[in-house]
C-alpha cells in the first residue's frame, strides 16, 4: 500500500463496517482464510477485510464507497469456482464482498415456473425449494452443496443436465445487479419474451464478477421429473459413445437428461482412492458412458424406451454391456462413480482441461488429443471424462508413474498448449464452463481474435471505468 492510499483505505473500511454492523464484517486473520484461497489451493490471495451485506441496499451503499475510495472489490459465492476468479489479488488492497447472508428464496412463482433468490442462496437449497412446490430447478453439479446461485450465474456454470435443460444463462430470466458505481439495476423479470432493447442479464451472466455484482436472480423452473432411468453402459470405443449418442438422442429426445462419458482409466483410480466405489459391470471396459433419461410422467414407458435404445445399440455392436438401475441405491451407486473420478484425481498430480468441441467432433479430439500428450510423455494416464452430450470434455492429464510431481506440474503450460491448439483447430472452447478467472486470462488472448478481446476491453470499461470490480480476471482493463 502507497502511504498516499493509506488514509482513504482505512477511511472507506470504517464506512463500510458502519454499513454492514459487526455480523456482516471479518478482519481476524483465522476468519479470513477460507475467503483466500482457491478451491484447488492454485491461488492464494490477502485482503483487508470479507464484508458479508445481509441485503441489496447493503450491497450498494458498500460498492459506492468503494468507488469513492478506488477500493477494488472482489466478489465470492461459495468459493468453488475452478480458475481463481473468486480468489483476491496478493497485495491485499481490497474487499472480498461475499454474499453468503443474502440467501433468501424471495418468492416462487408456481404458475410462471420461475423463481426468485438472492445471490447467496445455496444451490442445493434451491433445488430443495422448487422441489417443495412440486417443481425442478435443474443445475445440478458435484459442488451444489456450497456453491450459491450469484457463483452460479457469475461464472456460467454447467454441470450434468445441461444436455437437456441448458446452462446457468440458460435458466435465467432476469437479474437485480449492483453496478460499479453503487447504483442498483432491478432487471429481476420473469418473461420468456422481451424484446425491449440490449440483454443486458447477459454481460453480468459469465462476467464472473468483473462489471457487477449480482445480488438476486429470477430464474426458470420445471415440471418436476416422475420417472427417471439410469444406466452404465461398457463400451469399446469412444467413437461408439459418440454414434450412441446421436441414437440416443434421436430415439428419446427431450427425455435424454444426462449423458456421462467415463474412461477405464478413471474408474481404476476411483477404485483405488475413494471408498464405496462400485466396479458397475462384471468386465472391464476401455469406456462407459453414464446415460440418464426421465419423465415428467409416471408409467410412460421410459423404461421400456430405454431397454429398446440399448437393445438396438447392442445389435449394431455400438455396446458391448449394460446395467440399468434397479433402485434408488443402485442409482446412486453409478453416480457415485461419476462423482469418485473427480475426488480420485486428487491423490496425483493432475494437468486439467475444460474445453468444449462440436459434439461431432468429440470422438475426434480425444483420439487426438491422447495421442499427442502420450507421444510427447509417455506413461502419461489421460483422463478424458464428462458432460460430452454438451461437446464439454474434462481431459485431465495425470502423470505417469513414479514420475517427479512437481517437475510433472511444472510442465503445466506445454500440455495446456498442446490441447488447447487442438481444440482451436477444431474450432473450440477452452473453457467449457468453469470460467477464465486468471488461470485462463492470458491464455484466452491467444486463442480470441483481437477485435473480440478489444471489444470485452470496451464493455469492461463501460461498466466499470476505475477497474475496481474484481481487477485481474477475465480481461486486463
Ligand atoms: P465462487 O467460486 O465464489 O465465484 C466464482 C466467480 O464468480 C468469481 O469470479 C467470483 O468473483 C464471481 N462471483 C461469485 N458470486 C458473485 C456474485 N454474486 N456476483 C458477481 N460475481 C460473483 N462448474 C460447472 O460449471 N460444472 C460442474 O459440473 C462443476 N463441478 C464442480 C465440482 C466440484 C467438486 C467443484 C469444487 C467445482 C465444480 N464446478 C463446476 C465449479 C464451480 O462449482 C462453479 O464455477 C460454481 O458456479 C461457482 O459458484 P460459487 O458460488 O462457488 O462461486
Ligand atoms: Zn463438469
Amino acid at each position: 500500500m502507497d502511504s498516499q492510499s493509506a488514509a482513504p483505505v482505512e477511511r472507506a473500511l470504517a464506512e463500510i463496517k458502519a454499513v454492514v454492523g459487526v455480523k456482516g464484517w471479518i478482519e481476524e486473520k483465522a476468519a479470513l482464510e477460507p475467503y483466500l484461497v482457491e478451491s484447488r489451493g492454485l491461488y492464494r490471495g490477502a485482503t483487508r477485510a470479507v464484508v458479508l451485506p445481509a441485503e441489496t441496499a447493503e450491497v450498494a451503499a458498500v460498492v459506492h464507497i468503494c468507488a469513492a475510495h478506488h477500493l477494488p472489490i472482489i466478489p465470492q459465492g461459495g468459493n468453488t469456482g475452478l480458475v481463481g476468479g473468486g480468489v483476491p489479488p496478493e497485495d491485499g488492497r481490497n474487499i472480498v464482498l461475499a454474499l453468503s447472508r443474502m440467501n433468501r428464496v424471495r418468492q416462487i412463482d408456481a404458475l410462471n415456473f420461475t423463481v426468485t433468490a438472492e445471490a447467496g442462496c445455496i444451490l442445493a437449497d434451491l433445488q430443495k425449494a422448487a422441489e417443495e412446490k412440486d417443481r425442478l430447478f435443474p443445475l445440478s453439479r458435484g459442488a451444489e452443496g456450497s456453491c450459491q446461485i450469484g457463483g452460479n450465474l457469475a461464472t456460467n456454470a454447467g454441470g450434468i443436465a445441461v444436455l437437456r435443460y441448458g446452462n446457468a444463462r440458460d435458466l435465467c430470466l432476469g437479474l437485480e445487479v449492483v453496478l460499479a458505481t453503487g447504483e442498483i439495476w432491478d432487471g429481476l423479470r420473469g418473461l420468456r419474451k422481451d424484446n425491449t432493447g440490449y440483454d443486458l442479464k447477459q454481460l453480468f451472466i459469465g462476467g464472473e464478477g468483473t462489471l457487477g455484482i449480482i445480488t438476486a436472480a429470477t430464474l426458470k423452473l420445471f415440471p418436476k421429473p416422475r420417472a427417471t432411468e439410469t444406466a452404465f453402459l461398457g463400451l469399446g470405443r469412444v467413437e461408439d459413445a459418440m454414434a450412441l449418442f446421436a441414437e440416443a438422442r434421436a430415439a428419446t429426445a427431450d427425455q435424454l437428461t444426462a449423458f456421462e462419458l467415463i474412461p477405464r482409466a478413471g474408474v481404476d483410480l476411483a477404485l483405488a482412492h475413494v471408498p464405496g466405489t462400485i466396479d458397475p459391470l462384471a468386465s472391464p471396459y476401455p469406456w462407459y458412458v453414464l446415460l440418464e433419461v426421465s419423465s415428467s410422467e409416471k408409467g410412460s414407458g421410459l423404461l421400456a424406451l430405454l431397454e429398446r435404445l440399448l437393445e438396438a445399440s447392442l445389435a449394431k455392436g455400438l455396446l458391448a454391456d449394460a446395467v440399468i438401475a434397479q433402485s434408488l441405491a443402485q442409482r446412486r451407486d453409478l453416480w457415485f462413480v461419476r462423482e469418485a473420478i473427480v475426488e480420485a484425481q486428487k491423490y496425483s498430480g493432475s494437468i486439467k482441461h475444460d474445453v468444449a468441441v462440436p459434439v461431432s467432433r468429440v470422438a475426434e479430439f480425444i483420439t487426438r488429443a491422447c495421442r499427442l500428450v502420450e507421444e510427447r510423455l509417455p506413461g502419461i494416464r489421460p483422463i478424458a471424462f464428462g458432460h460430452v452430450g454438451d461437446g464439454n470434455i474434462h481431459l485431465n492429464l495425470t502423470e505417469p508413474q513414479g514420475y517427479d510431481r512437481a517437475f510433472y506440474l511444472s510442465r503445466w503450460q506445454e500440455f495446456n498448449d498442446i490441447v488447447h491448439s487442438l481444440v482451436s483447430d477444431l474450432d473450440g472452447s477452452i473453457s467449457a464452463e468453469h470460467g477464465v478467472g486468471r488461470l485462463k486470462r492470458e491464455e484466452i488472448t491467444r486463442y480470441k481474435s483481437p477485435v473480440e478481446i478489444e471489444l470485452m476491453r470496451r464493455v469492461k470499461r463501460a461498466l466499470d471505468p476505475q477497474g475496481i470490480m474484481n481487477p485481474g480476471k477475465v480481461v486486463a482493463l
